[in-house]
């Protein structure tokens, strides 16, 4: 497996590989991998002949007040796990390379930044758009996998993949879970034992819609006060920042679940904020 941490490197190396005739898969991540990140690498693999996994935390992405200097982060442990997943080369670029001084284009996406995430955190798309422009730009794939885990980044980068012209295959891959349902995050790890079981929050929630729209309860408004019920029954201290009931394409919300709504949620527990989704 290759380490490469310079940007020209990196466009000369994809460069060889697509002359060799052979294609590229890249799944970008800001690292401190975990199986979720793997499931993704293995995916990859099965599309393309080379996979290229990205490590960087990107500045650009989070807001002033959020986890930047305390993001996790273990190379060593992040080049075994992607060697043993099947990863081909691992891109770890610098951020003064990624971002110099002088660094003023953005790549945004209108209308599908509005809602949710975007709502709470009004600069964080903006960041990811562009830093996954960027990756497009340096690593040219065929195909990127990225995952349902986060919902609407997801969306917003096909959008993105889509209104840019880009020929890459966007692929969007199921979440890998922990066996108590909680969606598996770089950032469970903030937690102590105690608060890692009333993270199950979450999961209990989403478990909770699902079972009311199994028994034809459609009302998101309904679902809503059970779904809060099973977040303070299992969290007393959890702050919801959302949960929404959305179409899975256009984000808007919608009063009665359908077919392929997607439920999704922001809590904040012990001041860690997770988000998770599930399909209805
Ligand atoms: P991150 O390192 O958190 O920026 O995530 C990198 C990629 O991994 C993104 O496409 C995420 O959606 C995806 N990802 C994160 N957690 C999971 C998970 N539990 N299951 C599947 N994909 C995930």
């Amino acid at each position: 497996m290759k380490v490469i941490r310079s940007i020209k490197q990196m466009q000369r190396v994809a460069r060889e590989i697509a002359a060799a005739g052979k294609t590229i898969g890249l799944v970008p991540t800001m690292g401190y991998l975990h199986e979720g990140h793997l499931s993704l690498i293995r995916r990859a693999k099965k599309q393309a002949d080379v996979v290229i996994t990205t490590i960087f935390v990107n500045p650009a992405q989070f807001g002033p007040n959020e986890d930047l200097a305390n993001y996790p982060r273990d190379e060593k442990g992040d080049l075994r796990k992607i060697e043993s997943a099947g990863g081909d080369i691992v891109f770890i670029p610098k951020a003064d390379q990624v971002y110099p001084e002088d660094f003023q284009t953005y790549v945004t996406v209108e209308e599908l930044t509005k809602t949710l995430e975007g709502k709470k955190r009004p600069t964080h798309f903006k960041g990811v758009t562009t830093i996954v422009a960027k990756l497009f730009n340096i690593t040219r794939p065929n195909v990127a996998v990225f995952g349902m885990k986060d919902f609407q980044q997801a969306i917003v980068l096909r959008q993105m993949t889509k209104d840019l012209g880009y020929p890459i295959r966007f692929i969007i891959a199921p979440t890998v879970r922990e066996r108590d349902g909680l969606a598996m995050s770089s950032r469970n790890r903030y937690f102590t034992a105690e608060q890692r079981v009333e993270a199950r929050a979450l999961y209990y929630a989403l478990r909770t819609a699902r079972e009311m729209v199994k028994a034809k309860v459609v009302e998101a408004g309904k679902i809503e006060s059970e779904m809060t019920a099973a977040i303070k029954a299992t969290c007393p201290t959890a702050k919801i920042d959302y949960i929404a009931f959305t179409d899975a394409d256009t984000l808007e919300a919608v009063q009665k679940v359908r077919r392929g709504t997607i439920c999704s949620l922001a809590v904040r527990v012990h001041k860690v904020r997770l988000i998770d989704n599930l399909r209805l």
